[in-house]
């Protein structure tokens, strides 16, 4: 995992964390959730050395969602774990975003080629993810306790929502999500917010690809903006599938049931019509209204990411320690780097503490970096603000003139990007 020269870690290990003489013992780790993050973290801990349990609240977790845009960094990850063939096969690829207002007028397109020839991202169904990581982590000899909601760490041990005492470890890693339960436990936050914006989705099968090669927005001021990405096959699926998403403030969800239940699905279909008739493919197989998923974003912001808790040291990772809304389509590749990092900055030996202030150290730059341009841009697509749309709409065009502005953009879409100007990207994985 590429990381600033201040704080490069060492690569994780089963004979790094046997050979340390300051760290010969293997550490006990509980996970609290089995999502990206958790379960990343699970094997690349246990993978290592560590005695791992992993808590989820879930009895029977499964693939449940609509789709997500892998990026580069996050393929990196998984091909350490050695899971990229499997989840590449059920995959779309995705060579560049594309977006066009109403009226048809390019705002942008930015292509992964220009900044590596054959570089792209991956159009997945959220379950094929979820499956390759949690089967894998189910092969470990992990201690897998489904069906357990943590609530906090007491006493040095975790804690259940029904006060039911679970192990004690000598590291929690919290995993659990934008709506973490033990953030009350962890370091200071300085921001946990609901985004008043959201979007319905749907995954449709698209069988002769219509919507391939490119995630496709069509925008119409800050209020408006629908969206297509190829989302390859569902776990066990053969056909095709596209997502389609469609911005809605949080606020207008009830109303917007209420149309529908009058006017019927048509009324939610129309507009979309207007502006992609391509999207018929899709809408036409929507019958029923809770066929559309509606999902909210969050925005979380803490001031580092692991806390003390008497003997027990606590750290978060992926959505539970930087939520964001998925206008950069980074959240699941943060969220596996996030677990790739902790495994190497425990692999570089000595006490915990030092070795999650590495941890800290080394995603510092990347974390800050995305939760900064994130907030800094999802106004423009998603908000009130009558002028940003049309600022978006100007200065895009202008913006991408530039092949050095370019460049930062693709680069920061593949999500290898640490900072605004000097900061050196992440190197690019190599992915075969
Ligand atoms: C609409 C939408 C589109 C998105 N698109 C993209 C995209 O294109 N690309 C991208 O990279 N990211 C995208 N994201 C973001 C991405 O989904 C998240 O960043 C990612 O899922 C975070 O993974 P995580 O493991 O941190 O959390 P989660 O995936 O939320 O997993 C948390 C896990 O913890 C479990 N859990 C919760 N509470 C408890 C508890 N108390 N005890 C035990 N277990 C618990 C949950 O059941 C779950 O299994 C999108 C998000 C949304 C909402």
């Amino acid at each position: 995992m590429p990381t600033s020269k201040a704080a490069r870690p060492r690569r994780a290990s089963a004979t790094r964390v046997a050979e340390s003489p300051r760290d010969a013992r293997a550490i006990d780790v509980g996970v609290v959730g089995a999502g990206y993050a958790g379960s990343a973290a699970a094997l690349f801990l246990r993978r290592a050395g560590h005695r791992v349990t992993l808590y989820e609240a879930v009895a029977d977790p499964g693939p449940v969602g609509a789709g997500i845009l892998l990026q580069p960094t996050g393929m990196g990850v998984l091909a350490q774990l050695g899971l990229l063939d499997e989840v590449r096969a059920r995959g779309a690829v995705v060579d560049r975003l594309r977006c066009v207002t109403t009226s048809g007028r390019e705002v942008f397109r930015l292509a992964y080629g220009e900044v590596a020839p054959g570089l792209a991202g991956l159009g997945l169904h959220r379950g094929v993810l979820f499956d390759a990581l949690f089967r894998a982590a189910r092969r470990e000899d992990i201690d897998l306790r489904l069906g357990v909601a943590v609530r906090g760490v007491e006493g040095g041990r975790v804690v259940d929502v029904d006060r039911r005492p679970h192990g004690r470890h000598d590291l929690v890693v919290v995993a659990d999500g934008a709506r973490s339960a033990l953030r009350p436990v962890g370091p200071p936050t300085v921001l946990d917010a609901p985004y008043p914006w959201g979007a319905i989705w749907f995954v449709g099968a698209d069988p002769s690809e219509v919507f391939r090669h490119e995630l496709f927005q069509v925008v119409g001021g800050s209020r408006t903006m629908l969206g297509f990405l190829p989302t390859g096959r569902a776990p066990g699926g053969r056909t095709p599938l596209t997502s389609l998403f469609w911005s809605l403030r949080g606020d207008a969800l009830a109303p917007l049931h209420h149309r529908l239940r009058f006017r019927g699905l048509q009324a939610f279909k129309d507009p979309i019509l207007r502006r992609e008739p391509r999207a018929a493919i899709l809408l036409d197989q929507i019958q029923h209204a809770d066929q559309l998923l509606f999902a909210a974003y969050r925005d979380v912001r803490m001031s580092r990411w692991h806390e003390r808790r008497g003997d027990t040291q606590l750290v978060f990772l992926g959505d539970a320690a930087h939520a964001m809304s998925p206008q950069l389509g980074q959240g699941s590749n943060l969220a596996l780097l996030d677990a790739q990092a902790l495994a190497e900055s425990l692999a570089g030996g000595g006490p915990l503490a030092a070795a999650l202030a590495r941890y800290d150290a080394t995603r510092a730059a990347h974390l800050r970096f995305y939760g900064r341009i994130n907030r800094w841009l999802t106004p423009f697509f998603q908000s009130d603000g009558a002028a940003l749309g049309a600022m978006r709409d100007a200065l895009f065009p202008l913006a991408c003139a530039s092949p050095w502005v370019r460049r930062q953009m693709v680069q920061t879409m593949a999500g290898v990007r640490r900072g605004f100007v000097l900061a050196d990207p992440i190197p690019l994985p190599e992915l075969g």
